[in-house]
């Protein structure tokens, strides 16, 4: 028996072990120590969550829109209630500061759930009038959604799919990250403590191959919504169209921050520091390309690296700290090994390139990148290109709007961007023409919560946010009626 907690499954509104009996151990990333449990689910646990599903879905599908924005609300409260333990666990479990995770994942994951519950209310399904008929169309639910999530935003994430998944008359299965359980197992907590109906969420934890497997073969899965690497979701999308499952994907990212010649540095650099490393660099919008036009090149990487020097690294609970723990030592020895390949590639670091010098005797068996500055390396280079996703960004200068744009679109990937400068016309202009689903002028992971989310290229497929989850999470039905 151990002391530590135990996260088990939700399933049809009970807590349970996994068939099997296996655990999985959580390790904090900051210490490296094991702080919890996770039950190790297979597919015999995923079969009971999805069949759990299944019973739960015709009568959550018979609430109107507006009934099931009311239960949004009344979740949102109750994880206000507990918006403090949220940020507590979410930073013990990712290793990311304590002021970050109150400012963003908690406050976050209430938002989303405030937010479409105000969606839901607004809610008008369209008619179209013919000289003779009436069309109307209709939204009804998809059916069991299958919700796959990643480690680095954990409850954010999960929330921005769980509410409007609820509100739009599914049942769900869940499948956060193995390597951040916490949160889905207190978001369960607050489901039950709310009264939401048996078997209208389940949580299964365990491993993206086993249960993550598991749920987007299963056939009685009618929807994945998967946020995640680019490679596991080659794997999602293989498993999931050979069932006709409706899909989303929203993948990786190697985003540029491009610099104009025109933008005022030293107002900017925090902002783009904030862009580069917030979240240790985890985050799929960070930009980890920076494009520095020629004639403010030096002032700008001067200031940057100034800038980089005041961050305070280290414990992840202290509200003065700025960049905590990587989420894991395999995940760290991969961010370090692309530091190995720059400098084989021609590139110098100017700044970190290991773990930092300070960190107390009480986190040396965490997981710790200094916050990383390449400089001279080819535009195309693989560091340049591939994604990281680290607390690293390397720099380019351009001579041109042109050149600026044919470096941001020199990746596979199409996620995310911004751009810098005094003129907004010509950065909007510039914007239109980089590939990529979501770009910022002159500010960063500024959130409308309305607008569409999503990426191109190997970036991902569909869009979330706003009426695009609504439509998403919702099969539209014409019924056309003559007069
Ligand atoms: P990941 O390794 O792809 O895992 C994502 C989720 O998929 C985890 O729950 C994982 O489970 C599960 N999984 C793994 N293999 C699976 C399989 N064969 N079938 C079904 N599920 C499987 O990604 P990550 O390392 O957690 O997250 C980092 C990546 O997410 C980065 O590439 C980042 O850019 C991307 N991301 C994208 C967005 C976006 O909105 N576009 C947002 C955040 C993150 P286990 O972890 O338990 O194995």
């Amino acid at each position: 028996m151990s002391d530590l907690p135990d996260l088990l499954n939700f399933i049809d509104g009970s807590f349970v072990e996994s068939q099997c009996g296996h655990w999985i151990d959580d390790l904090s990333p900051a210490t490296g120590q094991t702080i919890a449990r996770a039950a190790c689910s297979d597919s015999s646990d995923v079969d009971a969550a999805v069949e759990a599903a299944s019973q739960a879905l015709p009568a959550w599908a018979a609430l109107s829109i507006p009934e099931r924005a009311d239960w949004l609300d009344r979740i949102a409260a109750s994880l206000e209630e507990r918006a403090e333990e949220i940020a507590q666990l979410e930073s013990l479990d990712t290793g990311k500061p304590i002021t970050l995770a109150r400012t963003v994942d908690a406050a976050r994951s209430i938002a989303n759930f405030h937010f479409f519950a105000e969606q839901g209310r607004d809610f008008v399904a369209e008619t179209f009038e013919m000289a003779d008929a009436t069309n109307t169309v209709v939204y009804k639910p998809v059916g069991v959604a299958g919700l796959i999530t990643p480690w680095n935003l954990p409850m954010y994430l999960l929330t921005w799919k769980v509410a409007p998944a609820l509100l739009m008359g599914n049942t769900i299965v869940a499948k956060p990250s193995e390597l951040t359980p916490m949160t889905a197992s207190l978001l369960a907590e607050v489901l039950q403590d709310v009264g939401l109906p048996a078997g209208v969420f389940n949580l299964v934890h365990g491993t993206g191959t086993h249960a993550g497997a598991a749920l987007t073969a299963h056939p009685e899965v009618d929807l994945i919504s998967f946020t995640g690497g680019t490679e596991t979701g080659r794997l999602v999308a293989a498993s999931a169209s050979s069932g006709f499952k409706k899909l989303s994907l929203e993948l990786g990212g190697k985003n540029a921050t491009i610099i104009r010649h025109d933008a005022p540095v030293a107002s900017i650099v925090e902002d783009v520091r904030r862009a580069s490393f917030m979240n240790q660099g985890q985050v799929c919008l960070c930009g980890s390309r920076i494009l520095i036009h020629e004639s403010i090149y030096d002032e700008f990487v001067s200031a940057f690296l100034d800038s980089i020097v005041e961050m305070q690294v280290g414990d992840p609970s202290d509200d003065q700290t700025d960049l905590g723990a990587l989420i894991s030592a395999e995940h760290a020895a991969k961010v370090l090994s692309y530091v190995d390949l720059a400098e084989a590639e021609g590139g110098t670091v100017l700044s970190g390139g290991g773990a930092p010098v300070d960190i107390p005797d009480a986190f040396a068996g965490g997981n710790w990148v200094a916050p990383t500055v390449i400089d001279g390396l080819a535009p195309d280079a693989r560091c340049a290109v591939e994604e990281i996703f680290g607390p690293v960004v390397t720099l380019h200068p351009f001579s041109d709007d042109e050149e600026a744009i044919d470096i941001a679109n020199m990746t596979d990937y199409g996620l995310a961007g911004s751009i810098w400068t005094a003129d907004e016309a010509a950065g909007f202009e510039m914007a239109k023409r980089i590939d990529s689903g979501m770009i910022w002028v002159n500010c960063w992971l500024h959130r409308d919560l309305r607008v569409p989310f999503g990426g191109v290229k190997n970036s991902g497929v569909g869009r979330e946010g706003g009426r695009w989850s609504l439509s998403f999470f919702s099969e539209a039905i014409n019924i056309c009626v003559k007069r």
